[in-house]
C-alpha cells in the first residue's frame, strides 16, 4: 500500500448539494440579509491588505461612526460576532486584580460577568435598579461599568442618560452593548458619555453574522493604552487592531490577522443603507411596527413580558408565555407550519416568554401580520390537550 492513499474516504454528506431552505427569521437574531447586501458580500475577495481594502474599511469606520453617533478615531468592526467585541471591551481595558461593576438586566450582563471573571475581579450585584448600581461606583470605585441597552433576552431596552456623567466623576469607564438595539432604538456615543460601545452585524443592520462594530473614546483609550500588563486575548488587542484599521496614526498597517473579507463588504452595505434610510427614519420605524404588534399581540389576548411601554426593545418583543401552552410546541409548529423563527427565552428568561424580532430590513408591518397569523394558527393549534 502506497503512503500516499487516503484511508478515510470522501464523506457521503460531502457529495450531496449544500441545502438552505428559506425562512423568515423573526427571531432576536440573524435576522433576514437582504438581496444587496448578500450580494454585496458574494463580490470578489481582495486581500485584506490592498488598498481598496483600507478604503472599504475606512468606509466601515464612518459608517459606524455614524451609526454610534460618534467622532471617535478608534472605531473599528471585530473580526468576529458580537462576543468578540464584548470581549475586546473588557480584556484591552480591565487588568487582573481590577473590578468590574456589571448591571444584569439579563443574560448580556450575565455573559460580561463571566468574560470578566476570566479576567481576574467581577462584581456581580444581580438584579437590581440602576439607581441601586450607579450609588455602588462610587464605594466599589469599579474601572468598568457595563450595561446592555437592548436586552434581547428580556425584550427591555435600558435607560442610558445620565450614567455616563457618573462613571466620568468615579473615573469609571462606561462599556454599553448595543447589538440588539443599534439601528431600532436612539443611542447617542458622545452625547451620552459613553466610553465604549459595541454593537453586532446580524440584527438591525441586517449583515450576516461574523463581524461586530465597536468604537473607544478618548478615555477609554488612555485606560487601555497606559496598561502595565499585555491583554490576554493576541486577536483582540486594540494595539495591533487600531493598526490593522489605520487609527493609530502609524504611516503603515502591518499584518495581525486576515479579516473577513466578505464579512466587511456586507457589512460596508449595510452601512450604507442605514446611512441613506437615515438613523431617525429607522428608529421611527422599529417603533411604529413594534406599536402595531403590541395592538395585534394584545388583540390574540397574549400578554406583553415588559409592562411598561417606555422600556420596550422595539427590535425585539417578548411575549409571556400564555396559559395552559408548552412554548417549545407553539415554535416548533410555527416553524412547520410557517418556515417562520421565533424563539423562546434565553438564560433567565427561559420558560417565561417566546420572542419576536423584527429588525431592520425585516421591520415592516406586513411582516407583522405574518407573524401575528403564525401565532393565531399556533393559539389554535397547540393549546394543551385536555386531560
Ligand atoms: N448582546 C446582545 C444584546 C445580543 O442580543 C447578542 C446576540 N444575541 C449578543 C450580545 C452576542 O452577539 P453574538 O451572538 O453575535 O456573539
Amino acid at each position: 500500500r502506497s503512503m500516499s492513499s487516503v484511508t478515510i474516504p470522501p464523506p457521503a454528506c460531502m457529495l450531496r448539494p449544500l441545502e438552505v431552505p428559506l425562512r423568515y427569521l423573526f427571531g432576536p437574531g440573524p435576522s433576514n440579509v437582504p438581496p444587496r447586501i448578500l450580494a454585496a458580500g458574494s463580490r470578489p475577495i481582495i486581500g485584506h491588505l490592498h488598498p481598496e481594502m483600507y478604503e472599504i474599511m475606512n468606509d466601515i469606520k464612518k459608517g459606524i461612526q455614524y451609526a454610534f453617533q460618534t467622532e471617535n478615531n478608534m472605531t473599528i468592526a471585530m473580526s468576529g460576532s458580537g462576543h468578540a467585541a464584548m470581549e475586546c471591551a473588557v480584556f484591552n481595558t480591565v487588568e487582573p486584580g481590577e473590578s468590574v461593576l456589571i448591571a444584569i438586566n439579563g443574560i448580556w450582563g450575565e455573559r460580561v460577568a463571566e468574560i470578566a471573571e476570566r479576567m481576574g475581579k467581577r462584581l456581580r450585584t444581580g438584579l437590581r435598579t440602576l439607581n441601586k448600581y450607579t450609588t455602588l461606583i462610587p464605594i466599589h470605585k469599579p474601572v468598568l461599568f457595563f450595561l446592555t441597552h437592548g436586552e434581547s433576552s428580556a425584550g427591555l431596552c435600558h435607560p442610558v442618560d445620565g450614567i455616563g456623567d457618573i462613571c466620568r466623576k468615579h473615573d469609571c469607564l462606561f462599556l454599553v452593548d448595543t447589538v440588539a438595539s443599534l439601528g431600532a432604538a436612539p443611542i447617542f456615543m458622545d452625547k451620552q458619555n459613553i466610553d465604549i460601545l459595541y454593537s453586532g452585524s446580524q440584527k438591525a443592520l441586517n449583515a450576516p453574522p461574523g463581524t461586530a462594530p465597536i468604537s473607544f473614546n478618548d478615555r477609554a483609550c488612555h485606560k487601555m493604552f497606559n496598561r502595565k500588563t499585555k491583554p490576554v486575548s493576541y486577536l483582540f488587542d486594540m494595539t495591533h487592531l487600531s493598526n490593522y484599521w489605520g487609527c493609530d496614526g502609524k504611516p503603515a498597517r502591518v499584518y495581525h490577522h486576515t479579516g473577513p473579507v466578505s464579512g466587511f463588504f456586507a457589512l460596508r452595505e449595510s452601512l450604507a443603507i442605514l446611512a441613506e434610510r437615515g438613523l431617525e427614519e429607522s428608529w421611527k420605524k422599529h417603533k411604529e411596527v413594534a406599536a402595531y404588534l403590541y395592538r395585534g399581540l394584545e388583540d390574540l389576548g397574549l400578554k406583553l413580558f415588559v409592562p411598561e411601554r417606555d422600556l420596550r426593545l422595539p427590535s425585539v418583543t417578548t411575549i409571556a408565555i400564555p396559559e395552559g401552552y408548552d412554548w417549545r410546541e407553539m415554535l416548533t409548529y410555527i416553524m412547520k407550519h410557517h418556515h417562520m423563527e421565533m424563539t423562546g427565552g434565553l438564560g433567565p428568561s427561559i420558560g417565561m416568554v417566546m420572542r419576536i424580532g423584527l429588525m431592520g430590513y425585516n421591520c415592516e408591518k406586513t411582516n407583522a401580520d405574518m407573524a401575528l397569523h403564525a401565532l393565531a394558527d399556533a393559539l389554535k393549534n397547540c393549546k394543551k390537550s385536555k386531560p
